[in-house]
């Protein structure tokens, strides 16, 4: 994250106020100062800014404060406070800017150390229904252990964020401050004394289960150590886990709005812009979507505190092929027919899914489940290690074709293929030969007589060919699907992923099912220039200008309207 830099080199020693304090553990900036106006008794605001922020006109913010970098040149060097140092850990800044744009971020970041400090309109927090805090917060017990071990008490961070209303370490409920920061001057800085942080204070709600999850959240946020990002691909990932999809794509917003509540609803005292009724149905299903425009950090907080708390179920959605481990296909492995596939790899197809079956020996193989329900039969997708050395034995023995054939389970036709791939010479000519029973059409599983010669070919059964190569067919696109970088969905692709280059366009005639599906799958140039952009899109959250991605892309003219309909569109 490029953040300002500080200033090079420190003001002439005359500025530095030796008496100045060091900050304490979590304390804002804004409490700094305060101490240190208490404790020099000074004359006047005006005067004591002037001193410490070269500006008297500074405005007292506990949040987004500005002129660090003159109040680091101020303090003295051993307590090696610089500008960066205050901002991360004595500001809010590291919270409010979680979900800002990197350049947001960075100008709020330059508005703190430098200008007068960040604004919650420049980071687009104004407009969110999550209201500022003008009433700091204090632990009892935080106050009671300050005032005994360091002679006065302090304003935490970790208790000023809108989701805190418990203190991590005391386990208690905080309370709210005497005094409202908006019936003060704007240069005040107010110090956490007993006139602040009255002894009959009332606390502020309870301890249960809801509130501590969310503060923790909230603490895990300010501090940077939040263990995953909350895009939108990440919250559907989470809401597929815990059972709240009505399909593969769609979230259930009804069952998610009713359990969301069932579990913080009770929280619409503390929160009630936020958690009531008509708030929760705005900016649950917006979070749940592509995030055009930054939602304050208290949503994802409340997301976050949510999907962390839910039991992990399993359903049609979350294991569309149960939930394994999986039978290995491959015949030369000993661990043959046996359940030891755990690598599985789902990707969303045509309102069905197609599953990877990735085994520990190299073998992998596809299955679809359609939108019904369906499981399809497995179709071969690649053999791995064990396929060449088996081959070169057979070869070496002596063993036809078909009998190979049968010995690794594949059809001839893709023994042929495997075996150019593996630069393995065959023994059987491609012509010359009046038997060619690599040329037979027969595949995997499919009941088919063999064709012997042109004159039998009329007895071929194209059903079962076509039921078998449409299965083929959807698992090679789903296969084109899952590259990276994004390759277009092409029936020449599609016959190249088959190992059958020209075979689909021959005989699409007679095929009438793997017709339907290619047609379904192939993609025109701009639907495929879509899904380029969006697939960018989903792997750099981060991007929000279209020319940028274009750039990245290397995307010209008017197709910028294409990547700025796709930023605009929901991905899901
Ligand atoms: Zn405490
Ligand atoms: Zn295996």
């Amino acid at each position: 994250m490029p953040m300002p830099r500080r200033r090079a080199s420190r003001q002439p020693n005359s500025m530095v106020l030796p008496d100045f304090l060091a900050p304490q553990d979590d304390e804002l900036v804004f409490s700094l100062v305060a101490r240190y106006a208490q404790q020099t008794c000074w004359p006047g605001t005006s005067a004591l800014l002037e001193t410490l922020f070269g500006e008297r006109h500074i405005v007292a913010s506990y949040d987004l404060p500005g002129r660090l970098s003159a109040l680091s040149e101020r303090s003295p060097p051993e307590l090696s406070l610089n500008a960066g140092a205050l901002l991360h850990a004595h500001t809010l800044f590291e919270y409010l800017t979680a979900t800002a744009s990197p350049r947001q971020r960075a100008a709020a970041g330059e508005a703190c150390i430098e200008g007068g400090g960040a604004s919650h309109v420049g980071l687009g927090l104004a407009a969110s229904r999550v209201a500022r805090i003008y009433r700091l917060r204090f632990c009892p017990e935080c106050v009671a252990v300050d005032e005994r071990q360091a002679g006065a008490s302090w304003w935490r961070r970790q208790h000023q964020l809108p989701g805190a209303f418990v203190c991590l370490t005391h386990g208690c409920s905080l309370r709210e401050s005497a005094v409202d920061l908006r019936s003060m001057s704007r240069h005040t800085f107010l110090a956490a004394g007993p006139q602040a942080c009255r002894a009959d204070a009332q606390d502020m709600g309870g301890t249960d289960g809801a509130i501590m999850a969310l503060a923790r959240v909230e603490v895990r946020t300010l501090l940077g150590t939040v263990p995953w990002t909350l895009d939108a691909t990440a919250v559907v990932e989470r809401l597929r886990a815990v059972g709240l999809m009505r399909s593969w794509r769609r979230v259930d917003q009804e069952l998610l709005r009713s359990r969301f509540a069932a579990r913080f609803g009770h929280l619409r005292d503390l929160l009630p812009d936020v958690l009531s009724a008509e708030a929760m149905d705005i900016w649950l299903p917006q979070l749940a979507r592509t995030q055009r425009r930054s939602l304050h950090p208290l949503y994802h907080s409340l997301m976050m505190a949510f999907l962390e708390g839910e039991e992990v179920v399993v359903t049609k959605f979350t294991a569309p092929f149960g939930t394994g481990p999986w039978k290995c296909r491959n015949p030369l492995a000993d661990h043959f027919g046996q359940p030891v596939v755990t690598d599985l790899r789902v990707v969303a197809n045509h309102g069905g899914q197609i599953g990877r079956f990735v085994c520990s020996c190299g073998y992998v193989y596809a299955r679809g489940r359609s939108a019904g329900g369906d499981i399809g039969h497995p179709v071969y997708s690649s053999y791995g290690p064990l396929l060449g050395p088996a081959l070169r034995g057979l070869i070496a023995q002596g063993e036809s074709l078909r009998s190979i054939s049968r010995a690794v389970s594949l059809d001839p036709k893709t023994v042929i293929s495997e075996m150019a791939r593996l630069g393995i010479e065959g023994v059987w000519g491609m012509s010359g030969s009046r038997r060619r029973p690599w040329a037979a059409p027969a595949l995997c599983g499919a009941k088919v007589s063999v064709s012997r010669s042109r004159a039998r070919r009329g007895r071929l059964d194209w059903d079962a060919i076509d039921a078998a190569m449409a299965e083929q067919a959807l698992a090679a696109a789903s296969t084109i699907l899952s590259v990276d970088p994004a390759q277009r969905v092409t029936l020449p692709a599609i016959e190249r992923e088959l190992g059958r280059p020209g075979y689909l366009q021959k005989r699409l005639m007679r095929l009438p099912e793997t017709g339907s599906v290619v047609r379904k799958a192939v993609e025109d140039a701009s639907q495929f220039r879509t899904r380029r952009i969006r697939s960018y899109l989903a792997s750099h959250p981060e991007m929000r200008q279209p020319w940028r991605v274009a750039r990245a892309l290397g995307i010209k003219g008017d197709d910028l309207a294409l990547v700025r309909a796709a930023m605009n569109q929901h991905i899901l």
